[in-house]
């Protein structure tokens, strides 16, 4: 029990000085697709926004055309920004994603936004992926061992930022529709 709380207490820490690094929703994402995407996106390479990729341009159109009559559409805070939230019993978070192929790595983006939430004393522990292109959705339910989980990847991510080299590449399937394929292996 003692070992538990003292690991704990070394992760607040560690993650109270992730403020200054800015961590985000994007981020965290990244984190779980590869780590090089992270350290490029994180040290500015940001090729989302020059790239001409088709995957990339079909992502920013339906974030621009989806949803458009949610109320609390692009709700922003610290190094958030929420795509849309949705008030009941509890808030819940809404994330609008372009393919479930990422589905692991757009959950721990969405707890991430919960945890952040919660930080802020706000009751949440739930929310939705929307997949409009293949009219899904998954309801995700934040755990109690959720927050050990995203300060442990907090942490992860603090200190592969904190180091000056890239992260080698490693060819895997989804490569080849990534934004930074150029710069990997072109
Ligand atoms: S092309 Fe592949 S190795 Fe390079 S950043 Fe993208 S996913 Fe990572």
């Amino acid at each position: 029990m003692t070992i538990l709380i003292l690991r704990v207490s070394i992760m607040i820490d560690r993650v109270e000085s992730l403020e200054e690094q800015h961590i985000t929703g994007t981020m965290v994402a990244y984190y779980f697709i590869c780590k090089r995407k992270l350290w490029l996106f994180a040290k500015g390479l940001n090729m989302e926004n020059v790239s001409e990729n088709a995957n990339v341009i079909k992502g920013k159109l339906l974030h621009e055309t989806r949803f458009q009559r949610e109320q609390n559409r692009e709700f922003a805070f610290d190094n958030i920004k929420i795509d849309f939230l949705v008030y009941g019993d509890q808030v819940y978070v809404h994330e609008i994603k372009k393919s479930k192929k990422f589905e692991d790595a757009h959950t721990w983006q969405l707890k991430f936004y919960i945890f952040n939430l919660r930080q802020k004393n706000v009751n949440c522990s739930g929310g939705v992926l929307h997949y409009p292109a293949s009219m899904r959705k998954v309801e995700i339910e934040y755990e109690p061992e959720d927050d050990l989980k995203i300060r442990e990847a907090l942490g992860d991510i603090a200190s592969l930022l904190k180091k000056d080299s890239l992260p080698p590449k490693t060819r895997k399937k989804i490569c080849s529709k990534c934004a930074y394929f150029d710069f990997c292996f072109a």
